[in-house]
C-alpha cells in the first residue's frame, strides 16, 4: 500500500505543516497515511512483529504500540528495529516511558497531556527530547479524559471544550519552540467528532490525525468512520487516518484504505461491481459477487469487476468495468470491457472470472514495472 494521491478530487486539502513520522510524511499535502495500532501484548516482541507484518501487507504506513508497563517499554527497541513500519509509542500517565521510547528509536510518540502526570513541568523536557531526537509527537486528546476545568466550564467534552483542550496543549508545546506534533481530537460520536475537527481546523495549522474514537464492532465502526472521515476528507480536512474497531487490527487497515481508495485519495486495487440483484435475476448474484470477491481479494492491480444477474443491465451498464458477467438462461456471459468474449455454463462462472482477471491483473502489472 503506498500513498499515492496528494490531491482530494472533492476539495482542496487544507493546508496543514508537515511532520515527519520516520520515513512518512504527514501533512503538508502529502498523501492521507493510514495507521493502526496493535493489540498484542507490546512485551511479547515477536507476536507484535506478526501482527506489524500483517498490517503492512494490508496497506498500513504507520502503526502505534501501547506501551502500558515498565516490560512494554523495555522491548520497544526490538520491535524498532525490525518493524517494516515506523512506530509510535501509545503513552498514558507515564511521563518516563515518553523518554524511553524516543530512546528506543520509536519514530513518534502520542502523549495525552490529559492525563500525564504533572504535564506542565515535564512538557518542555519532553519536547526537548524530541527534538534532540528528530521524532514527531501526537497530542491525543480524548473525550474521557478531558481536563476537569475545560469539562465544568464547556458542561462536558463538547466540540469547543475539546478543542479548548487541544489548544491549550499545542500552546504549551509551542511556547517551547516545539513544533513537530499533530492533533486527534477524537469522540465516539460521528457528529460530534466532525464538529470538533471542524473547529479545531480553523484554529491552526496542524496537521490533523482523524479518528471516531471507540467507534463499535466492525459493523457500526466501519459505518461510523466512513460518514465522519468522508465528511472531514470531503472538506480537505484531515492528513492520517486510524480506524478504531473493536475487530482485529488488519480490519481497521482495510477498511482505512478502502475509505482512501473510494475518495479518490489513494491509487484503487481490486474493486467490485455488483448488481443487488431483483426478480429479474437469473443467478444467485449475492453468492457470486462473495465468491468473486474471496477469489480476488490479495490483487494488487487496480482492476474493476462487474457481476450483474442478468443480461438486461449486463455488459452495458457495467461498461467501465475490466471484466464482468451477465447470467442468463444457466449460463454467464464474460464481458471484457463492455464486449462478450466467451459465454460458459453457471458453474464455470466464477473460475473463468478469476482466471481472466489474474491474467490483466499480471498484465497491469507487468506494464507497471516496465514504466
Ligand atoms: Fe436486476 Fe438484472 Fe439489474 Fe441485477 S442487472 S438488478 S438482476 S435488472
Amino acid at each position: 500500500g503506498t500513498p499515492d494521491i496528494s490531491e482530494s478530487p472533492l476539495h482542496p486539502r487544507r493546508k496543514s505543516r508537515r511532520i515527519m513520522v520516520g520515513p512518512v510524511p504527514v501533512g503538508g499535502g502529502a498523501p492521507i497515511s493510514v495507521q493502526s495500532m496493535t493489540n498484542t501484548p507490546t512485551v511479547d516482541v515477536n507476536a507484535t512483529l506478526r501482527q506489524i507484518g500483517e498490517l503492512a501487507q494490508a496497506g498500513c504506513d504507520i502503526v502505534r504500540v501501547a506501551v502500558p508497563s515498565q516490560d512494554d517499554a523495555d522491548a520497544l527497541p526490538a520491535i524498532v528495529a525490525k518493524s517494516p513500519l515506523p512506530v509510535i509509542a501509545d503513552i498514558h500517565f507515564q511521563s518516563k516511558y515518553v523518554f524511553q521510547a524516543i530512546d528506543a528509536g520509536c519514530a513518534a510518540v502520542r502523549v495525552n497531556p490529559g492525563n500525564i502526570r504533572k504535564f506542565d513541568e515535564v512538557g518542555p523536557s519532553i519536547c526537548k527530547a524530541a527534538t534532540d531526537a528528530g521524532i514527531s509527537l501526537r497530542i491525543g486528546v480524548n473525550a474521557g479524559s478531558l481536563d476537569k476545568e475545560l469539562y465544568a466550564k464547556y458542561g462536558g467534552p463538547t466540540p469547543e471544550a475539546l478543542v479548548a483542550s487541544a489548544l491549550k496543549e499545542a500552546r504549551m508545546f509551542e511556547d517551547v519552540g516545539f513544533h513537530d506534533f499533530k492533533i486527534s481530537v477524537k469522540h465516539h460520536d460521528p457528529v460530534t467528532m466532525v464538529q470538533t475537527y471542524r473547529l479545531l481546523a480553523s484554529k491552526g495549522d496542524w496537521p490533523l490525525h482523524l479518528g471516531v474514537t471507540e467507534a463499535g464492532p466492525a459493523w457500526q465502526g466501519t459505518i461510523k468512520s466512513c460518514l465522519a472521515f468522508g465528511a472531514l476528507l470531503a472538506e480537505g480536512i484531515g492528513d492520517t487516518i486510524r480506524v478504531s474497531l473493536s475487530a482485529p487490527p488488519v480490519e481497521e487497515v482495510k477498511v482505512g484504505c478502502k475509505i482512501l481508495e473510494y475518495l479518490g485519495l489513494r491509487q484503487r486495487h481490486f474493486d467490485i461491481i455488483s448488481c443487488p440483484s431483483c426478480g429479474r435475476a437469473q443467478v444467485d448474484v449475492i453468492e457470486l459477487a462473495k465468491q468473486v470477491t474471496d477469489g480476488l481479494k490479495d490483487i494488487k492491480a487496480p482492476i474493476r469487476v462487474a457481476v450483474m444477474g442478468c443480461i438486461v443491465n449486463g455488459p452495458g451498464e457495467a461498461r467501465e468495468a475490466d471484466l464482468g458477467v451477465a447470467s442468463g438462461n444457466g449460463k454467464g456471459q464474460i464481458f471484457i470491457k463492455g464486449k462478450v468474449i466467451e459465454t460458459v455454463p453457471e458453474d464455470r462462472i466464477v473460475p473463468t472470472l478469476l482466471e481472466h482477471a489474474h491474467e490483466i491483473a499480471d498484465r497491469l502489472e507487468r506494464e507497471n514495472a516496465a514504466n
